[in-house]
């Protein structure tokens, strides 16, 4: 039996083993930061900075807008925006009216808007402009009742957002300028006629949720992760106690992990908005802007993903930058390659290690010392106050020292449940542990380590990709008779979807139309890469499609 918690004797005196968390609500800490830093810059975005105290008024306004909207205690505000003042002030904003946020990712195509909309039943959106005619197109197929409009122009310093809506036309082809209605709020205009004075909501920490975040969890279709205030407040303050050397009101935080996802969202936001950091909001990732950005700005917290370093350390004019401010970086998502940690640590001077977590534990459960013992190919060990087990994936009992089985988690980060899916719930838990899906061993140590994922999710580029989801899409296509969906290796992206089709008899179907027509309806990371055609597909008795079995067969292949 392992479960003794072996890691305890690894941590440092530095580190706590267990805290005393704060049992109040996440954006209690945003009045914190407000009160005691005041002017002091809380957000950089294009050369535009906003201080704290700027931050907490917008966010208060914002959720007196809404409460003038008739928005109450419970209901669920989507915000679709990349990494923005707008993001970090709706999400705020939102939690001090008592609402909770749905994060929406910005690449979304209809049908996938359409199912998150309606499956959280949020009542308001706020929107980039760009996404304005999609989101007000699929409103009557939701329950919104309003779409709050925003630009990236709000924001930024004059005279770029004066040149910005020629850039945008360039870029999406498109300028989009929607009038101020009864439905449809523009945010300047909101911005420019509302107070501060909103009416603050009594929140309970451990049992109201801040979110409301759709992941594909172990099975199949994104599901709403139900992410309590104290869940959030719990993760973040265990990020601060392992950044043990970082100091209060010192730091600056690179945000190029999207907030959309609650990575981002807990080490990047709320992690700052606590440590009373200054956040760097990057829209999107471009190498080339993120060196440029270290080196003017000199952040030096950088959680990432492998695939956010790969493509810093690939940028041919590298060494031309300065990135000695970086001190601390963790990086999840996916395995953390030595070749990489290595290089970026030579580049940068600061410390770069692997953690590991998921959307439905707020979401880090472990992670190496940045500053203290660190083991390659491991996610390392477990954060303060988390238990962490393998489970024999039969029977469920706890499995021995170096068995593989499933990664297991209890904790005060690990989610109430799944929004309205009270049996997908039930499956997740057994014996009050939360089973993740991976499977994984861990040492004599305590040191875990992941070995494959029992769930069928891939992960591109730092993307998730649920295969259903883009099956169900290639069904929908006439010259399609069978399609399935796999994660195969990818040097880059560390997987890449494939699509195994069985055509119709008779109809001439070739990669690009399937090409064509899955970019029409899903988000473009979600489109096969790989298309391989086949008259039949391997199947259990019962007629399962043997997803695992091509993956193997594609292994021998290129062996
Ligand atoms: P998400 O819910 O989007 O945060 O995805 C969580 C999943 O990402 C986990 O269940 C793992 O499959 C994967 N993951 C996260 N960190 C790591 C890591 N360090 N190594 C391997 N897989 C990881």
């Amino acid at each position: 039996m392992v479960h003794e918690q072996l890691w305890l004797s690894a941590y440092p005196e530095e580190i706590p083993t267990s805290i005393q968390y704060d049992e109040k609500p996440l954006h209690e800490f945003l009045k914190e930061a407000a009160f005691s830093y005041k002017e002091k810059k809380a957000l950089h975005f294009m050369g535009k900075e906003l201080s704290f105290q700027d931050v907490y008024e917008q966010s208060k306004q914002f959720a007196n807008y809404l409460q003038q909207l008739g928005i109450v205690k419970g209901d669920r505000i989507a915000i679709m925006l990349p990494n923005s003042p707008q993001g970090v002030i709706g999400y705020y904003g939102s939690l001090l009216a008592g609402a909770v946020v749905v994060q929406t990712n910005p690449l979304y195509k209809e049908r996938e808007l359409v199912y998150q909309l309606a499956d959280s039943g949020a009542k308001v959106i706020i929107c980039l402009d760009i996404l304005y005619p999609m989101v007000s197109k699929v409103k009557k197929d939701t329950e919104l009742e309003h779409i709050i409009v925003t630009g990236i122009k709000d924001y930024l310093p004059f005279p770029k957002n004066k040149i910005y809506p020629f850039i945008q036309k360039k870029e999406y082809g498109i300028v989009v300028t929607p009038e101020q209605s009864t439905d449809t709020h523009i945010w300047s205009t909101m911005m420019k006629k509302t107070t501060s004075d909103y009416k603050p909501v009594n929140v309970n920490p451990k049992e109201d949720l801040a979110l409301l975040q759709y992941t594909g969890g172990t099975t199949g279709f994104p599901k709403g992760v139900m992410l309590t205030h104290y869940n959030l407040v719990s993760n973040t303050q265990m990020c601060q106690a392992w950044l043990f050397k970082a100091k209060q009101g010192e730091e600056t935080v690179l945000g190029v992990l999207p907030f959309f996802h609650v990575y981002g969202m807990t080490t990047v936001m709320n992690l700052s908005i606590m440590f009373g950091a200054k956040m760097i909001l990057l829209p999107k990732f471009n190498p080339e802007d993120i060196l440029k950005v270290i080196e003017k700005e000199r952040p030096t917290l950088f959680p990432g993903a492998p695939t956010i370093y790969v493509g810093i350390l690939n940028h041919p004019n590298l060494e031309k930058y300065d990135l000695s401010s970086i001190k601390a970086c963790i990086s999840g998502s996916a395995p953390l390659p030595l070749d990489v940690q290595q290089k970026f640590e030579q580049v940068t001077g600061g410390k770069l290690v692997e953690g590991y977590g998921l959307t439905e534990t707020s979401p880090v459960t472990h992670a190496n010392f940045v500053w203290g013992k660190r083991i390659h190919g491991s996610i390392g060990i477990p954060w303060p106050d988390t238990e962490a087990t393998i489970l024999n994936m039969e029977t469920y009992e706890q499995a021995e020292i170096g068995e593989i089985g499933e990664v297991s988690i209890k904790g005060p980060q690990v989610m109430k449940g799944y929004w309205n899916k009270p049996e997908e719930t039930e499956n997740t838990f057994k014996n009050g542990w939360l089973l993740t899906g991976d499977l994984g061993y861990m040492d004599e140590n305590g040191y875990f380590y992941i070995v494959d994922r029992r769930k069928d999710m891939i992960i591109a580029g730092g993307y998730n990709i649920y295969p259903r989801e883009v099956e169900e899409v290639l069904y929908e296509h006439e010259g399609v008779v069978e399609a399935v969906i796999a994660g195969v290796p990818d040097p880059y992206r560390g997987e890449t979807v494939k699509a195994y089709v069985v055509p119709k008899s008779g109809y001439e179907l070739d990669e690009a139309e399937l090409n064509k027509f899955c970019r029409k309806h899903l988000a473009a990371y979600k489109v096969p890469r790989i298309y391989e055609f086949r008259e039949e597909l391997p199947k259990t008795a019962v007629g399962k499609i043997l997803r695992r079995q091509l993956i193997d067969e594609d292994k021998v292949k290129s062996n």
